[in-house]
């Protein structure tokens, strides 16, 4: 993309209204732009991250046999009154009357119709288990909107639930979640700790949050340091295996994490005290276990082997996509701007022309932005007539992990400058020597042509 065809409008002021980095720059750096209290537009930067971050989600549900579909966001209000939570949801509901004074609400989350779905179609036992998700808008009426798309009214959530016959099946759903989404926020530069927590409105016996340690986040936690250790790296997983999924499970989850609601003082304690922590954390991610809360009332039954009827052991599980970007910006950035993670950033490597016009600059630019298209990746190219300085501060807001400079000096000796973002280090090296560098980092992380 040629930034004089892109639409990026950069802010050069840092807007008053934002209270925490992410916000503040994800408004300066053109992502986003509030049209109500918490309620956006993505503008096509903020798009771009937004696109990826759900591009890992699903190559993860998929990769754990999770099965995508799509609800919409308006719901019925009777299937809630099936399950009880017309009543018990209370505000946070946005609850809508359509011309023919039906009650319709905006979807804060998808248990009943998804179990309406199962019930309609599913029968037998035979075809169990059944992981189904969607990635789709949420409507919650939230008290205070905050922090940008951190907190929204309308956000976008991946949530997924599963269905079996039995505890232990529906258990192993749920490990097959922990594991899955300890790879997906990986993916995205991210360490999210799974953390025992509360089961809130939507009940249950088991269940954990996925918490992003930053000094912004909303949940306090309590933690043994070790616990920050752990890591699943490129680990294969064989998702069908019970005992691997609970082995998994288990290392992630058998060091003391909690948040504030189920923190329990006397087992803090015993942790030896230089592994105690007491943060903050954003929560990016639930996993419930609940059993046959939704499938007993609304008649969610299958035919056993032995010919009865039994209702189907469920559990739902979520991440807050849009979140996320708030959630790496917080825990990526510095006193520039944005630092993208390479599994996430919206383009791959941004090209500074320092002298727009110049015959053998501009070609040399051309040049560089053709061999990364073939490579498969993207290039944002600032071929605008800013001055050095501004063109440099704009890409260190945006963030892009790479960034190639290119004027008439350097090119007279045949080089190119390659800067990394996050370290700030620059070389100067030959164009081809660039570019294969760049992508050859990209390759380590699955992305590109090879
Ligand atoms: P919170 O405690 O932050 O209000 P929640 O526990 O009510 O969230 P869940 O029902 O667990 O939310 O939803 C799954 C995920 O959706 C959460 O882990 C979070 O990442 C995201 N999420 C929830 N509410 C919001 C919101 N208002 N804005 C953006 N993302 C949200
Ligand atoms: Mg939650």
């Amino acid at each position: 993309m040629r930034l004089s065809r892109y639409f990026l409008p950069v802010l050069k002021e840092t807007p008053s209204e934002a209270q925490i980095v992410s916000h503040r720059l994800m408004l300066r750096a053109g992502m986003i732009k509030q049209q109500a209290a918490g309620i956006y537009s993505w503008l096509p930067l903020g798009f771009k991250v937004l696109r990826n971050i759900e591009k890992i989600v699903h190559e993860e549900q998929q990769r754990a046999g999770h099965i995508p579909m799509l609800m919409p966001t308006l719901q019925s209000a009777d299937l809630w009154r099936e399950s009880g939570r017309y009543d018990a949801y209370g505000p946070e509901m946005l609850r809508i009357r359509d011309r023919h004074d039906r009650d319709m609400l905006y979807g804060p989350t998808n248990e009943e119709m998804i179990t309406d779905i199962f019930r309609s179609h599913v029968n037998s036992y035979k075809n169990l288990p059944l992981t189904l998700y969607h990635i789709q808008w949420k409507f919650r009426d939230e008290v205070r909107p905050r922090f940008g798309v951190m907190r929204g009214r309308e956000f976008l959530m991946k949530d997924g639930y599963n269905f079996d016959l039995t505890k232990e099946d529906a258990l192993h759903a749920y490990n097959r979640h922990l594991v899955s989404y300890v790879r997906t926020y990986e993916r995205m530069g991210l360490q999210a700790i799974p953390m025992r927590a509360d089961s809130g409105p939507i009940g249950g016996d088991d269940t954990h949050e996925f918490l992003v340690l930053a000094e912004t986040g909303e949940s306090e936690v309590f933690y043994d340091s070790a616990v920050t250790d752990i890591r699943l790296g490129d680990r294969a997983i064989n998702y069908d295996s019970v005992e691997e999924c609970r082995a998994v499970m288990e290392e992630f989850t058998s060091l003391y994490a909690r948040t504030d609601e189920t923190h329990d003082a006397a087992i803090f304690e015993q942790i030896p005290e230089e592994r105690r922590r007491v943060a903050r954390g954003i929560e990016v991610g639930q996993i419930f276990y609940f059993g046959t809360k939704y499938s007993e009332p609304m008649g969610a039954t299958v035919q056993g082997p032995d010919g009865k009827p039994v209702p189907v052991h469920m559990g739902s599980h979520g991440i807050g996509v849009s979140r996320l970007l708030g959630a790496i910006i917080e825990a990526s950035h510095d006193d520039k701007g944005i630092i993208w993670p390479e599994g996430v950033t919206p383009f791959h490597v941004g090209i500074v022309n320092l002298k727009q016009g110049d015959a053998e600059a501009d070609a040399a630019c051309d040049a560089l932005y053709d061999s990364f298209g073939a490579l498969g990746l993207e290039v944002l190219y600032d071929d605008t007539t800013e001055r050095a300085g501004g063109k440099f501060a704009s890409m260190d807001l945006i963030g892009l992990p790479w960034r190639i400079t290119v004027g008439p000096r350097g090119l007279k000796n045949g080089v190119v400058e390659l800067t990394c973002r996050r370290t700030g280090e620059s070389e100067e090296l030959p164009p081809e020597q660039a570019v294969e560098k760049v992508a050859a980092i990209y390759r380590a992380h699955g992305i590109g042509r090879v």
